[in-house]
């Protein structure tokens, strides 16, 4: 037997479960091994003081005192919490800036609502202009037609999808569960 399958069986050998073949192979090797047989004895005081280690046992008031401790700790702070009438002051304050803003003439109510309206009215025309030439290359019922026909395709390819995904799924659980 060389040593380091003896020494592998050792714990096995100190606890009394070794096979009585192997037991036997393994004393004629401690008898022979000095090295094998220091180290079976080092193993066996380990065992020992490990076997003579007392457990600790908590004091009887143990949970008590560390609940006690723990209520005198100071609380966690709270988050401050935001009021609603906060809401109300921002507001308010928004309202005074603007209105100063106006009051001073750096807000030109007129110059704003002017050129909104001018900005509109292109995007109006704009709007228009290429719905003519969308309609001009009939794009329109090329686009109806389209979307009609993607549609369908994409309702075809749902009800495969789920019929085909249904079958791989439950290939895969029963895969899962032969294997
Ligand atoms: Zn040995």
């Amino acid at each position: 037997m060389k040593c380091s399958a003896c020494r592998e069986r050792l714990p096995a050998y100190q606890d009394g479960v070794l096979a009585a073949g192997a037991v036997a192979d393994l004393e004629a090797h401690l008898a022979s091994c000095e090295g094998c047989r220091a180290f079976a004895e080092e193993m066996m005081i380990v065992e020992h003081r490990l076997a003579r280690l007392s457990t600790i046992e908590p004091r009887a008031d143990f949970t008590q005192a560390v609940m006690q401790r723990i209520s005198a700790l100071p609380a966690p702070a709270t988050q401050p919490r935001l009021h609603i009438w906060w809401l109300g002051v921002y507001d308010a304050l928004a309202w005074v800036v603007v209105a100063l803003l106006a009051a001073t003439g750096f807000l030109r109510w007129k110059t704003i609502v002017a050129e909104g309206g001018v900005l509109f009215g292109k995007l109006a025309l704009c709007g228009g202009a290429l719905y003519r030439i969308a309609d001009h290359f009939h794009l329109t019922t090329l686009a109806l037609f389209g979307g009609l026909i993607e549609g369908a395709v994409l309702l075809a390819l749902l009800y495969a999808g789920r019929h085909y995904l249904a079958g791989v799924r439950t290939a895969a659980l029963s895969g899962a569960h032969t294997s």
